[in-house]
């Protein structure tokens, strides 16, 4: 215990300094694992010193029995079972689960400060009530005994994945559940998305010596073990090994076990040692490959979205796809090349957004995976650049496609209740892709790239959410950004601006532009017959403010988010325009493009008719085809 306290107060004091308004709780677990390989069982005992940095005075608290979810008739099973479009990889499985296969979390005693606590079982949460309330900036300390059963893998975390690893130990332990300024976070495990509490964990596994151990953390016992950066080999193998592994400023802890895996260790001296666990075969020959892209992965995370803090960061095998943990990922191995650098640079990046800025994942799902989403397609777009005709176009196109159909829902929808995996997935990492690749149409590229850095520099290790983020950008821009994430986190109005008429005037011409649901501003482009380009940029009034744009352009009058309509006048007769384009630079998520570009028509006679633009729907077998149709209208 009093170990436990001298490094606490080396936390307290390395933890950043908050402003007076925000506070955040503090967790630090020492927890002990005694594995029974055999029964794939564990007991635990975890010593968590809990601090209360919040104004409340705490009357009880909750925790999370995540295991508890993998048995027949659990909520997981039962949406998995009624949600339209299920998650393959559970589907029916966990109703099932036989009693030996099922997760179980028993908790055999709780203890507050030496005092037995009285407690309840609810599936996948403990309601505990406290013996003594915990008053603000009180200390206390939980003890903990109790038995798991680790399930067959369902989903991220189990026993035996489809690669053959042993044991993916993710959401494995009783986690305290996080208590920010909206109060508890005690959500039934139903799905997905994580929130934990900053703090730190020293774990000790004793588990069969034939098995090698990877973790969040570094270990700190190889030579008394002979595994990590030992060489040392034991003379007398006893029947089990002690791995302690410490973690220091981070949010939750991971560890996966084979007993065939090779552990390799990627030397990098501008960041962070890379430690790969996997098995070596034919189906595993590009993890070989693999340390020299995360080199370079980390180099530029480093310079475009802020240091990365840890000693080292593991890749290990294990899981159902991809997962984030602090320091670490578990990952499917049996990947092509390029795969298998993807899935590694995605969840590489997840150290940004899920394990520094850790913001309430099952609210912010697209600050968590949006962001990384951004961040690794920059990534992979230096790796392979013949996979991406446009960095995030893919994120564009999937959004697009589900804005047109019925099934959007708002990214302020917690993960777990979206209707469908769909709407979730959508809206979580294609949305969140574009909602920050979009701020460049705003604010531009050079603003969002300082708004990057800052957010990370001033939220690390603490628990920023979109208003936090907001405000960054408006400080780095100086305008007014409110509006933006208002429509566009809040609701599922798009963006449809279009070209709505063409009119001959005295000296020139009249453009005529409409507006859809949302209001943006806009940028756009007219070429001549003999090749000449101007461009134009319309800032929204709710902007208070433009952004700086390429010498040349020119800058209209704001256009007010009430009308919905936007003339200008142009100095060159209709006649005389080749082709206009709207939203020339990109990087905006206009829903429909046929009325975005119009090539003026040669043979029109302008002194009779203006051009207006119709789109037009007709029915067809296979659903609604479009089409464009420019209509004479008499002068
Ligand atoms: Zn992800």
């Amino acid at each position: 215990m009093k170990k436990c306290f001298s490094t606490l107060i080396i936390l307290i004091i390395s933890l950043p300094i908050f402003g007076q308004n925000y506070w955040q709780q503090e967790a630090h677990y020492k927890m002990d694992v005694d594995f029974d390989a055999t029964h794939h069982q564990f007991e635990g005992l975890q010593n968590l010193t809990y601090i209360n940095h919040s104004p409340d005075t705490l009357t009880q608290v909750f925790y999370h029995l995540y295991f508890n979810a993998f048995q027949p008739g659990s909520m997981m099973d039962v949406r998995s079972k009624t949600i339209i479009d299920s998650d393959r990889r559970v589907g029916n499985r966990i109703s099932k689960l036989k009693p030996t296969q099922i997760g179980l979390q028993e908790i055999w005693s709780l203890e507050q400060n030496g005092v037995f606590l009285d407690f309840e079982i609810n599936e996948t949460i403990l309601e505990v009530s406290l013996a003594e309330s915990i008053l603000p900036n009180d200390t206390v300390e939980f003890r903990m005994k109790y038995k798991t059963q680790v399930p067959i893998q369902i989903r991220r975390s189990g026993r035996m994945n489809s690669e053959g690893i042993d044991y993916s130990m993710s959401q494995w332990y009783p986690k305290l559940c996080e208590y920010d300024k909206d109060g508890w976070h005690a959500n039934p495990y139903v799905g997905r998305e994580f929130y934990g509490i900053w703090g730190s964990f020293d774990v000790t596994i004793h588990m069969d010596s034939k098995y090698t151990i990877a973790a969040t953390g570094v270990l700190q016992n190889p030579d008394e073990i002979g595994h990590g950066y030992s060489e040392l080999t034991l003379d007398t193998i006893p029947t089990k090994l002690s791995w302690n592994f410490k973690a220091e400023k981070v949010h939750d802890f991971v560890w996966a076990a084979d007993p065939d895996y090779t552990h390799e260790i990627i030397q990098n001296d501008n960041g962070p040692n890379f430690h790969l666990f996997y098995q070596q075969g034919e189906k595993t020959k590009h993890w070989k490959d693999l340390g020299k892209y995360m080199i370079r992965t980390f180099e530029y995370a480093n310079k475009h979205f802020g240091e990365y803090p840890y000693p080292h960061y593991s890749i290990i095998q294990g899981g159902d796809g991809g997962m984030e943990y602090p320091m670490a990922t578990l990952i499917t191995g049996h990947r092509s090349l390029k795969s298998l650098v993807g899935v590694s640079v995605h969840e590489a990046m997840h150290s940004w957004y899920h394990g520094l800025l850790a913001t309430n994942e099952a609210l912010y799902a697209w600050m968590d995976e949006g962001f990384t989403s951004y961040a690794s397609n920059r990534i992979e777009y230096e790796f392979f650049p013949e996979d991406f005709p446009g960095i995030h176009e893919g994120s564009y196109k999937s959004y697009k496609r589900i804005a047109n159909s019925h099934y959007e829902e708002p990214l302020c929808t917690h993960a777990d209740h979206f209707d469908t995996n769909w709407a979730y997935g959508v809206a979580s990492y294609s949305k969140g892709v574009v909602i920050l690749d979009q701020l460049s149409y705003i604010v531009g590229d050079e603003v969002v790239e300082r708004s990057l850095k800052r957010y990370f520099d001033e939220w690390a290790y603490k628990h920023p959410d979109a208003r936090d983020f907001k405000r960054i950008v408006e400080k780095e821009s100086n305008m007014e950004l409110d509006w933006y994430f208002e429509y566009f986190v809040n609701s599922t109005k798009t963006i449809d601006y279009g070209i709505h008429e063409i009119n001959k005037k005295e000296n020139g011409t009249l453009i005529t532009l409409k507006k859809g649901e949302m209001p943006m501003p806009v940028e756009f482009e007219i070429e001549m017959n003999d090749g000449r380009l101007s461009n134009y940029y319309i800032p929204t009034v709710l902007m208070r403010g433009e952004k700086e744009v390429e010498s040349g352009t020119k800058i209209l009058e704001d256009w007010p988010w009430t009308n919905t309509h936007y003339s200008i006048n142009i100095d060159h007769k209709p006649s005389e325009i080749k082709v206009i384009r709207l939203h020339n630079t990109g990087q905006i998520a206009d829903v429909e493009p046929l009325n975005d570009n119009v090539t003026v028509p040669r043979k029109w006679n302008w002194d009779k008719h203006k051009l207006k633009l119709q789109i037009l729907e007709k029915k067809k077998k296979k659903g609604i085809q479009k089409t464009m149709k420019m209509k004479k209208v008499a002068l």
